[in-house]
């Protein structure tokens, strides 16, 4: 005959050895743990050809290695791996009796939850949507009155089902501090074989950063022990609480975030104030707005407060370049003065600038965070941002892009699943970023009357959002598909940040993006000052120019590679109405996009005209369109970000593939956009 194990577990009182009674009958048998003074009773019943064994284990209300009641059934789970386990909810009681049905859920067991005591939830007024509280755990639910027997029969033939029945999927987020530790865990443990084959992986993971006694005796690697006291610290040191209890606030977290939707009640709950501010965040309209204003604070303290720093640092990068510039000894090599000074330091020097809008940016991200506060954002924005296939959460680093696409990619780090990421990622660079708006600023007066200048701007804006929409889209349908797991709103407790925290978190980043400013985008910069200076005529070439040092400049530009490079693609860009000289800046571009309008100046060999751009724009005037403006700006809009964007992408992606296809395909994009915008826009206008 087949035989079935099952083991009931379940909270103390939960009516455990009631179901246990109604499905056994008297055919029980009573005994021991061996070892300890736990009672063991064990049962069957046969049906439908099938013998059916049941093990009421000790009730428990988690399966830490406390006591020896949760010792006893984790360690008979684990070592026996029962073929269906079944916890017995008190459903009267239902968010603290959802913490041990967590922790299984954890544990990938077979499981199916057993909402018993539901006569006296609905005495209290609950009422549950088990289908949807059954999605959103991923597991199956049987309702059961226990004392009167109701929903047994049920529970059997879920039972004899049981090889129908996988293990729940779903995944408790911990929140991007602990998620951090679990990886490094998790990256640590290939050697730990014997674990791995008794344990799940994950599971393993969260019980060694909890610092579960019985597990930590089985591990033998040292760097593995070291790693996790260190993690174990790190998240001391930034939320004042040890990890066992951050983590067992995340499970509560995602168990009121699961029963907020889908259980409703007419009782008090007992965490009174922490629901009524959850009432008010979350909202629809008035949740909206609190999040505007929230997210307005966080900008304004990003770009507003952040511009002085930014000054600053200006300042000081220019009195060291003006520094060296006057102090060179005419002994050493011109060329490598304007290597330290047009190459290095202006590269090295454009990105640093942005060092406290990004110290700043993740100061506000943190305290959200550490608050609590972001993942009601995050529900509140789901609905929206779910229609074009991205998660709540999603909208910040968009919102960010309007500033600078590189602090925004770093902020996808606040998003768990890889795909969503990746979307968000690509994406970013089509928001209309501060570098662009040079180039609008300098377009828009010099073509467009006064009563269409906003208009144009606020097209291109939209043009923008609307292109980033139908990507995400497509993203998320073809490269980037994946299934959709239903969402748990989260409700970690509101707590307040520690300053250290907030620090460490600010620091963390800091230091990051100063790492890539020093490697990549300093190679890069590099590369293009040799690029817009290489090969350089020859002084007798350069003897016509002796009074003219704007036209000299405007020479050596056209000899250079980007000049020449610009020469080159012309044949490509004419059909979007752009000359060789558009090209050579839209080249020089891709270092920043605001060099586009400096390379613009060079290549029209204008004398630098400081924060008044009026005689390049009669100039434009003279040379070009309205429809070609248009066509410029919307080929910034689209086209490749610039290398700081693409070295982000790189860095954050963890690979070149996804920085060059994000290059490459905006670049796509955009000349296909612009070259059908400049064909039919010329049958219009020409
Ligand atoms: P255990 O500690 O989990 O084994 O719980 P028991 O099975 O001993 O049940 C505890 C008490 O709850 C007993 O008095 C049961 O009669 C009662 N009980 C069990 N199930 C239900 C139920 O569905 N509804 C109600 N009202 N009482 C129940
Ligand atoms: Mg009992």
């Amino acid at each position: 005959m087949k035989k079935l194990t099952v083991a009931l577990v379940g909270n103390p009182n939960s009516g455990k050895t009631t179901i246990f009674n109604a499905l056994t009958g008297s055919r029980q048998k009573v005994g021991n743990y061996p070892g300890v003074t736990v009672e063991k009773k064990e049962g069957f019943f046969v049906k439908d050809g099938r013998r059916v064994e049941i093990v009421d284990l000790p009730g428990t209300y988690s399966l830490s290695a406390y006591s020896v009641e949760e010792l006893v059934t984790r360690n008979y789970i684990l070592d026996n791996k029962p073929d269906l386990v079944i916890d017995v909810v008190d459903a009267s009681n239902l968010e603290r009796n959802l913490f041990l049905a967590v922790q299984l859920i954890e544990m990938r067991v077979p499981l199916v939850l057993v909402f018993n005591m539901v006569d006296i939830a609905k005495n209290r007024g609950y009422h549950f949507d088990i289908e949807a509280l059954s999605n959103l755990l991923d597991s199956r639910i049987v309702e059961t009155v226990g004392s009167k027997g109701e929903g047994v029969d049920e529970l059997v033939s879920v039972i004899l089902d049981s090889e129908n029945c996988s293990n729940s999927l779903a995944k408790i987020n911990y929140g991007n501090e602990i998620e951090k530790e679990l990886a490094k865990i998790d990256s640590l443990l290939d050697h730990e074989h014997e674990l791995l084959k008794h344990y799940n992986r994950r599971w393993l993971c969260v019980k060694l950063l909890e610092n579960d006694k019985q597990i930590i005796s089985e591990i033998k690697s040292k760097e593995l022990l070291e790693a996790l006291s260190s993690s174990q610290q790190r998240l001391r040191s930034i939320y004042n609480d040890d990890a066992e209890i951050l983590i067992a606030d995340r499970r509560y977290g995602f168990i009121s975030g699961a029963c907020e939707e889908t259980v409703k009640s007419s009782v008090e709950s007992r965490h009174e104030m922490s629901d009524k501010i959850d009432k008010i965040v979350t909202m629809p309209v008035v949740g909206l707005l609190i999040f505007a204003v929230v997210m307005f604070v966080v900008f304004w303290l990003t770009f507003t407060l952040g511009s002085y720093p930014m000054a600053w640092i200006e300042k000081a990068i220019d009195s060291l370049s003006r520094l060296i510039e006057n102090h060179w000894p005419d002994s050493v090599s011109l060329e490598l003065k304007s290597l330290i000074i047009d190459g290095i330091l202006g590269g090295v020097g454009g990105v640093i600038v942005f060092l406290p809008n990004i110290l700043l940016l993740f100061l506000g991200i943190a305290y959200l965070e550490d608050t609590g506060y972001m993942a009601r954002a995050a529900f509140i924005m789901d609905r929206i941002m779910h229609k074009i296939g991205l998660h709540g959460k999603s909208f910040i680093p968009m919102l960010i892009g309007f500033g600078c696409s590189v602090p925004a990619i770093m902020s996808t780090r606040i998003l768990e699943n890889r795909r969503n990421r990746l979307t968000t990622i690509m994406i970013i660079p089509l928001m209309s970023c501060g570098a662009k708006l040079t180039v609008y600023t300098l377009f828009i007066p010099a073509f467009f009357a006064v009563q269409y200048r906003a208009v144009v701007m606020f097209s291109l804006y939209v043009i923008g959002i609307v292109l980033a929409i139908i990507c995400a889209r497509l993203l998320r349908a073809t490269v980037f598909k994946g299934e959709t797991t239903p969402f748990v709103m989260e409700l970690p407790p509101y707590r307040m940040p520690t300053a250290k925290g907030l620090l460490i978190h600010m620091w963390e980043n800091g230091w990051q993006y100063l790492q890539k400013a020093g490697t990549v985008i300093l190679l890069i910069s590099i590369v293009l000052w040799a690029a817009t200076r290489y090969p350089r005529p020859n002084d007798e070439e350069m003897s016509k120019f002796k009074q003219n040092s704007a036209a000299a400049q405007a020479f050596e530009l056209e000899r250079s590679i980007s000049g020449r490079v610009g020469r080159a693609i012309e044949p490509v860009i004419k059909p979007l109405g752009f000359d060789w000289k558009i090209g050579t800046a839209l080249i020089g571009s891709v270092a920043a996009k605001e060099v586009f309008v400096s390379q613009l100046g060079i290549v029209f060999s204008l004398e630098e005209t400081k924060g008044d751009n009026e005689s390049l724009r009669q100039t434009l005037r003279d040379n070009y369109d309205k429809l070609t403006a248009f066509c410029i700006m919307l080929f910034t809009l689209i086209s490749a970000p610039c290398f700081a964007t693409v070295a982000v992408t790189w860095k954050e992606t963890k690979s070149i593939k996804w920085a060059l296809f994000q290059f490459v395909g905006l670049t796509i994009l955009a000349y296909i956009l612009t070259l059908a915008t400049y064909q039919i826009g010329s049958l219009f206008i020409g």
